[in-house]
């Protein structure tokens, strides 16, 4: 082997020049890239591809841009000419896509071009042929319309392995048409054609009059356009923008579609497709991904647009801020397009208009036609679990064996018809011997009366034609009817069966007219037929109605509940007797519930400070909130042992945790009846929409 050094010479000139365009331009889709970008800084508003063989034997591009100058086809196809830049100042602002003049000299170093060209002031069009980036002849005078035509033949003729290279057309065109349709989208308001030479269909097309969107249905598809969230943001200080659309998490696909514009260019970003894919993974079923067409400016002093024209790829400045700063918007904008994932955020409630509103789909039209088999075919994600007797949240939450001592329990039914049902009974007789709390030893020794639960008892008997009235709007004469019927009650209370009290106090009357007047429809027939899901802690509880799964503050609710008792049933009430102390006895509100005793001195207190003794209205008002509070669930009074309505261990199934039976059975029993909720808890939060069974289905698909 010969240790010879090797001669250095210097290579031929057309060598260089071939070696270096062909750097510049791998393919015909990035001699196409180039020329486009001519044609968009010529401010062309139509531009028309047509290629044969994928554009290795002809491309040809026709813009009806400024044209250039006839002067200037000289050196236009020449290395280093350009109309655009003139000092390397001029690189900081530079507006323009091309600037080094470049591109054409390097496509005629590897094909044969031709430029037909006409100016709006030539009298006529010029033609004019090129090889190695020299004029061949004088331009020669033709006929041609406002604009440039240019036409590369033979790509690649002299570099016979980059020929080789690119044996697959139909894989060029492929590339072809995805950077011309990536432009078209990104300039909606110039009109973009690509098609074969010969045939009559154009395989991309765009409107000069239509819209991104538009151009995004005609070239991405349909699917995706319906599914498009727009994105804007901007930062000063950052000195960027962006704008764009993007997938919503109703749609994705294999791979993803990342069109992204710097500046107006087609360029790549490694970094900031990671950074978006980031935001999207919490959204989409795994390894799919999401349609993205975003154009960022910025400042061109924090770009590199120095770039070599084949590095598609760009870095800027402060780029981990800006990648944040997009990352937020993007996954504000998801969230926002998300209704099933709404919950985060929602305090109002989209499926409650107000009374006046329309009515939600009720269960009860749903389930019929299923049955029926009516052309109304039910969906899986439109079915509601009717049966109470379903599991509930605790069979999940509780050990096993718990889960199974509380079964009995479940089984009461929901729509209890049977007020003197055996265990019902059973429950009021235990009313009778109240356990006595260790704070206030209290001891129920009677119970007078319960006319409004006989009412609503009977109200639900009648019937669906009166149970969706308004609760408060019930007849009154009801009590003393049902009275007489339920043998055991009136056993138990024969010793005063009072006669309702017909109240005609102006001020009583007025604040039921006020509880009438913020009550809110939708919400009442939500709470009238919902079916109870499970305590989530003695302050929230879960309930379903339809397709929808609400998170309640039992707190508030109870506490509305109880005022609303308070007000309507104004001087009707049972007494719950206490045996001790100087308090001979409390209102008997509902059946079955004593408030926790352990608020009672509290209670005392602040009958004494917070009620306003010195006005009619103003005192039963304030009198009946304070009673109000002290009767409702709250966390703070709610503990294991605590019974809050003396069941305890009668009650099967009640052991674990009293509070919870009571909560169930009691107290949102009660809210079918007996609540008008007003409007404001569709606002504050205190009644929230978590799902929508429609909207699961569409999370759970994707995964
Ligand atoms: P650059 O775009 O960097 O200036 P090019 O090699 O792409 O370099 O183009 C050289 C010059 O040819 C441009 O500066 C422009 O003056 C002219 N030119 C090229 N294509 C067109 C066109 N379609 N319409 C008008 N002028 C064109
Ligand atoms: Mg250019």
């Amino acid at each position: 082997m010969s240790l010879v050094a090797g001669v250095i010479r210097r290579l031929d000139e057309t060598v260089v020049n071939r070696i270096a365009a062909g750097e510049v331009i791998q393919r015909p889709a990035n001699a196409i890239k180039e020329m486009i970008e001519n044609c968009l800084d010529a401010k062309s508003t139509s531009i028309q591809v047509v290629v044969k063989e994928g554009g290795l034997k002809l491309i040809q591009i026709q813009d009806n841009g400024t044209g250039i100058r006839k002067e200037d086809l000289e050196i236009v196809c020449e290395r280093f000419t350009t109309s655009k830049l003139q000092s390397f100042e001029d690189l900081a602002h530079i507006s323009t896509y091309g600037f080094r003049g470049e591109a054409l000299a390097s496509i005629s170093h590897v094909a044969h071009v031709t430029i037909t060209t006409k100016t709006a002031d030539g009298k006529c069009a010029y033609r004019a042929h090129y090889s190695d980036g020299k004029l061949k002849a004088p331009p020669k005078p033709c006929a041609g319309n406002q604009g440039t035509q240019i036409t590369v033949e033979d790509l690649f003729y002299n570099i016979s392995t980059r020929r080789k290279a690119l044996k697959n057309p139909s894989e060029e065109y492929g590339k072809i048409l995805e950077v011309v349709g990536r432009y078209a989208v990104h300039n909606s308001g110039i009109g973009f054609s690509v098609k074969k030479q010969g045939e009559t269909v154009a395989d991309v097309r765009t409107l000069p009059n239509a819209t991104t969107v538009d151009n995004i249905r005609s070239i991405f598809g349909n699917a995706v356009s319906r599914e498009l969230i727009e994105v804007e943001c901007e930062d000063k200080t950052l000195a960027f923008k962006m704008n764009g659309y993007i997938s919503n998490a109703n749609y994705s696909v294999k791979k993803c579609i990342f069109l992204l514009f710097i500046n107006h260019r087609l360029v790549e970003s490694a970094s900031l497709r990671k950074a978006i894919e980031t935001v999207y993974a919490a959204y989409l079923p795994k390894s799919t991904h999401p349609f993205l067409y975003l154009s960022l400016e910025i400042s061109p002093q924090n770009v590199d647009v120095n770039v070599h024209p084949t590095k598609h790829e760009v870095h800027f400045l402060h780029e981990d801020s800006i990648l944040e700063r997009l990352q937020q918007h993007i996954e504000s904008r998801l969230l926002g397009s998300n209704a099933s994932r709404t919950y985060f955020t929602q305090t109002l409630l989209p499926g409650l208009p107000g009374p006046s509103g329309e009515a939600v789909k009720s269960t009860a039209s749903v389930t019929s036609s299923s049955t029926a088999g009516s052309g109304d075919r039910v969906y899986a994600h439109q079915m509601v679990r009717t049966d109470c007797r379903e599991q509930k949240l605790d069979a999940f939450l509780q050990p096993v064996s718990k889960a199974l001592s509380s079964q009995p329990q479940a089984v009461v039914p929901e729509h209890r018809t049977d007020a003197s049902s055996s265990g019902t009974r059973q429950q009021d007789e235990e009313m009778l011997e109240l356990p006595a709390p260790a704070a206030v030893a209290a001891k129920s020794q009677a119970l007078e009366d319960d006319a409004t639960m006989r009412a609503a008892d009977l109200a639900e008997k009648r019937g669906p034609s009166s149970s969706p009235e308004n609760p408060r709007k019930r007849p009154r004469e009801d009590s003393d009817v049902e009275m007489v019927e339920d043998a055991s009650r009136k056993e138990m209370t024969a010793a005063c069966t009072p006669r309702r009290r017909i109240i005609n106090l102006t001020s009583v009357l007025s604040l039921q007219e006020e509880i009438n007047e913020r009550g809110h429809e939708t919400l009442r027939e939500m709470l009238h037929n919902h079916s109870f899901v499970g305590c989530v802690n003695p302050q929230w509880a879960l309930a379903q109605h339809q397709t929808k799964l609400y998170l309640l503050n039992t707190t508030r609710l109870s506490e509305e509940l109880f005022y609303q008792i308070l007000v309507y049933d104004f001087a009707n009430f049972g007494v719950l007797r206490l045996s001790e102390g100087n308090l001979v006895g409390l209102p008997l509100l509902i059946d079955n519930y004593v408030p926790p005793l352990e608020g009672l001195p509290i209670f005392i207190l602040r009958l004494a400070t917070e009620v306003n003794w010195d006005e009619e209205k103003e005192c039963f008002e304030s009198l009946s909130k304070e009673c109000a509070m002290f009767y409702s669930i709250r966390k703070q009074y709610v503990s294991a042992e605590s019974t809050l309505s003396g069941q305890q261990s009668e009650v099967p199934g009640s052991t674990a945790n009293p509070w919870k039976w009571t909560v169930e059975h009691v107290i949102y029993k009660a809210f079918r009846s007996h609540l008008l909720p007003p409007k404001h808890f569709t606002e504050d939060g205190n009644i929230l929409q978590l799902a929508n069974l429609p909207d699961l289905y569409k999370v759970f698909e994707r995964c």
